[in-house]
């Protein structure tokens, strides 16, 4: 089998399994809030494990709560925050690339009457600078969301500068950054990368699904969105599981070791791949500076979800859009968004890489592609 949909999710790691067999034993599997000696001991537990993932993400661990995936972190960030903050704004500005998780909060926001500005963005998927600025200028922007690296091109953010203009043109302006595609494939520090508040997911990095991270910046005030017994400072109350954020962490640990290797193992396999495939008459969608680990490619004479399923008669798995998006059979909005005309759009194809994939599975592609076309494609 040869997975390169780990967008949509990758497997779980070894090390986050052996961490699971260690963390549901039942010694440890007490309420973290329960007041006799295993809650205690369960606590203490689920709080070194919050300090060690502060750690690795560059933050303090009191800027660190644990979700249920990003959806609910974005979720929490956006909403909370302008439920909170009334008089900090009434414009949010964000582009329209980004993931549902982000863009159907802003459309709960529209419905409650604040203003949302998007940005324009390049054929390289970033942000047009001179649009940014005219959306800030406008004034009253309480809240700036952008996403580090796009699931569907790997198109990477230029973050500082767009964080130096949002913070030069409105400082009281918040910025909410969507990590989840970005964690373990690029170097972060929450601290110095300067993001007010940030999201992760569990299952992109090797983690099991039902965990995720949601970062808010000492200083910045949210409403929860889940109310009850006041667990995470209030900030997500729930009975906390060390196991869900032991495995969180244990993916953690694993994708922050030889972040530079591995990404460069993935450049080398994606740029076989752009090669190959252009070769062949593939249209690259991928900006060429995106990050090696997404590559959205066009084959003509395909649709998307036809190439999909010849991929798969070879036991290789692709996605075609984003994997929300894929049972609505829609094309890419992204891609649209970046001036792809339609019918490419329509015959894109993403493949996303994880840094166990190998150059020999990268072969073995091009393999499956030549003898689609052969056996499928109308000349
Ligand atoms: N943001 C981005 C960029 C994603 O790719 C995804 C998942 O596809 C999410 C947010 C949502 O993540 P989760 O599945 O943990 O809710």
């Amino acid at each position: 089998m040869i997975y390169f949909d780990n967008c949509a999710t990758t497997f779980v790691s070894e090390s986050v399994r052996a961490k699971l067999i260690e963390l549901t034993d039942d010694l440890l599997s007490a309420n973290p809030g329960a007041l006799h000696k295993l809650g205690n001991q369960a606590a203490g537990l689920y709080e070194g494990i919050r300090q060690e993932t502060a750690e690795l993400l560059g933050a303090r661990p009191e800027e660190i709560f644990f979700t249920s995936c990003a959806t609910e972190s974005a979720n929490t960030a956006i909403k909370g925050f302008m439920s909170r903050n009334k008089r900090a704004g009434n414009a949010v500005i964000s582009t329209r690339t980004e993931h549902k998780a982000t863009l159907e909060c802003l459309e709960y926001l529209a419905k409650q009457g604040y203003e949302i500005r998007y940005v324009k963005v390049g054929p390289d998927g970033k942000p047009v600078m001179e649009s940014l600025e005219e959306e800030l200028q406008k004034g009253d922007v309480a809240l700036a969301c952008f996403t580090l690296v796009n699931n569907e091109t790997g198109s990477i953010l230029p973050f500082a500068e767009i964080s130096k203009t949002v913070k030069t043109l409105s400082p009281v302006t918040v910025i909410y950054l969507d990590c989840v595609q970005a964690l373990g494939k690029l170097p972060l520090n929450l601290t110095e990368t300067g993001a007010d508040m940030a999201s992760f997911s569990g299952h992109k990095i090797h983690s099991i699904k039902g965990n995720g991270v949601l970062y808010v910046r000492k200083g910045v005030r949210i409403d929860p969105l889940i109310l009850g017994g006041g667990q995470q400072d209030g900030m997500r109350s729930g009975t906390q599981s060390p196991v869900l954020a032991g495995a969180f962490l244990a993916a953690l640990k694993e994708v922050s070791e030889g972040i530079d290797e591995a990404r460069s193992k993935a450049g080398e396999i994606n740029s076989y791949l752009r090669r190959e495939l252009t070769a062949r008459g593939a249209k690259i969608l991928s900006p060429d500076d995106a990050l090696p680990y997404v590559l959205n490619v066009s084959f003509e004479g395909f649709e998307s979800e036809t190439m999909l399923h010849c991929l798969e008669i070879y036991n290789i798995y692709v996605s075609t859009v984003s994997a929300c998006s894929a049972k609505q059979k829609k094309v890419s909005y992204v891609l649209l968004e970046m001036g792809v005309d339609r019918k490419t759009a329509a015959n894109a194809v993403r493949l996303s890489f994880s840094r166990y994939n190998t150059m020999d599975e990268a072969a073995e592609f091009i393999n499956a592609v030549d003898a689609i076309y052969e056996q499928f494609l109308v000349k």
